[in-house]
């Protein structure tokens, strides 16, 4: 029983919203948050609604009521908030069913939504997995992999390689792939499953491929085939390990050893799908298609909880063909039906615009807005791929100052480590944008 704060009364009297100093004392209390401590001890802003590219307040903070939403709350929200488009595929899914078990059942959000998702993704991409987050869509990848290689007689290859700086989830396989520095392995050292790391691939889109790192690749890849499962990395952007990018080669090099030594390779496209980097999906930049590839967070443009673990017909034979012949993995949420349709109305409206002019133009209006920012004092790299501006910091930053420096401009910011970035939704307008830009300035400046 929680005991009862002061004035603020019982939490069932739902229909009387709760006064925000009592919403706060008691998220502080009971509930956690991504990486955070309990009882907690940053105060979270509190949202009321959202629309468009704004979240509505329910206090002032800063002054501000509005934030332009720089975040597409974590790559998600890509077509913004209440869009009438999506707000209508819910409801007129609710009208039908919210959800119903997928053994043994199947309905028609779900199937169009995994042939749509085998239509536009490398074409030897046939079958499709629907999980409920994308840490478990990579849970799902892995064992996709170690369950073909069991299948085909060799269950000596189990371990995965993945080059560091990366982020897959915090699940188990997802964060023993994760960055070993920066993600939890010290904490964890022991349980997780040791995996093979290669260096960070060195930094920068456009920067020629070296040829001795490519060579670094082939050696660990040739070096472990036998144990080797699989290959996992992020393809041309490493999100939350570090938002860097690199060279759309080192994707052409890892799918040449990875065929040459047999292991399978698996691209985690839960943060670059959907157009955020210049491609739909980014191993488009380099043109090579993965054996397994995963997405998530933009996938039901930000409405719902879905994932999608995606395979070539080799994988799902190879697996058909084992002693225990079926994936044996089902979710009771799979293929949620209010997920799924969103999903597929969230696909057909970035489809149906020009999305990559949309993502060009935030390309360019990120480039123009933090062109001063190189040289600033404290800011080392400035960096743009696509929707995605990136100011890092030759120390860590200070979130808290940082993100109040960023509401004090009117914007939604999460900096992390040494990183003052944004994704900002498609639908973001230049002036808008360039307010985003204002934002990282100062966010930068101030942390
Ligand atoms: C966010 C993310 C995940 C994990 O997805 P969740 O839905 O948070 O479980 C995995 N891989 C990458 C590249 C991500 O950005």
């Amino acid at each position: 029983m929680p005991e009862p704060l002061a004035g603020g009364g019982g939490v069932r009297a739902a229909r009387t919203p709760l006064p925000p100093d009592v919403l706060l004392e008691l998220d502080r209390r009971h509930v956690w948050h991504p990486y955070g401590p309990m009882p907690g001890r940053q105060q979270p802003l509190v949202v009321e609604s959202a629309a468009g590219v704004r979240l509505r307040l329910a206090a002032p903070a800063e002054g501000r009521t509005e934030l332009i939403d720089g975040m597409s709350s974590w790559w998600s929200a890509i077509h913004g908030y209440q869009h009438p488009v999506l707000d209508e595929a819910v409801r007129e899914q609710l009208s039908r069913m919210s959800h119903v078990m997928f053994g043994g059942l199947t309905h028609e959000p779900a199937v169009r939504l995994a042939a749509r998702l085998v239509e536009i993704t490398p074409e030897p991409l046939r079958h499709v997995f629907l999980a409920d987050s994308g840490s478990v869509s990579v849970e799902v990848a892995v064992k996709m992999c170690l369950q073909y290689w069991r299948s085909l007689g060799r269950p000596g290859k189990q371990r995965l390689l993945t080059w560091r700086g990366g982020y897959h989830g915090d699940t188990w396989q997802p964060m023993s792939v994760c960055d070993p520095d920066g993600g939890m392995h010290q904490l964890w050292s022991g349980v997780l499953q040791r995996q093979v790391f290669a260096d960070a691939p060195p930094p920068g889109f456009d920067a020629p491929a070296d040829p001795a790192y490519a060579g670094h690749l082939r050696e660990l890849i040739g070096r472990h085939a036998d144990e080797l499962a699989a290959v996992v990395v992020e393809p041309v952007v490493q999100g939350a390990g570090g938002m860097s990018f690199h060279s759309p080669e080192y994707l052409r090099v890892l799918r040449e050893a990875c065929d040459e030594h047999d292991v399978l390779l698996v691209f985690d496209e839960i943060a670059t799908g959907f157009g955020r980097t210049g491609q739909l999906f980014a191993a488009g930049h380099a043109g090579v298609a993965p054996d397994v590839m995963c997405v998530g967070k933009a996938l039901t443009g930000g409405y719902l909880t879905m994932a999608a673990a995606l395979c070539t017909s080799r994988v799902a034979e190879g697996i058909s063909r084992g002693e225990v012949p079926v994936l044996a993995h089902g979710p009771t949420f799979m293929g949620n039906p209010l997920a799924a349709a969103v999903a597929c109305a969230s696909i057909d409206l970035l489809l149906d615009q020009d999305w990559a002019q949309q993502v060009k133009r935030i390309e360019s209006g990120l480039r123009e807005g933090l062109a001063g920012a190189a040289g600033l004092p404290g800011v080392r790299d400035v960096r743009v791929l696509g929707a995605i501006g990136v100011l890092q910091l030759d120390h860590e930053v200070d979130m808290a100052a940082a993100t109040r420096a960023a509401v004090r401009a009117g914007v939604w910011l999460r900096p992390f480590r040494d990183l003052v970035y944004a994704m900002p939704p498609y639908v973001t307008g230049d002036e808008d944008l360039a307010r985003i830009c204002a934002g990282l300035l100062g966010a930068a400046a101030a942390g």
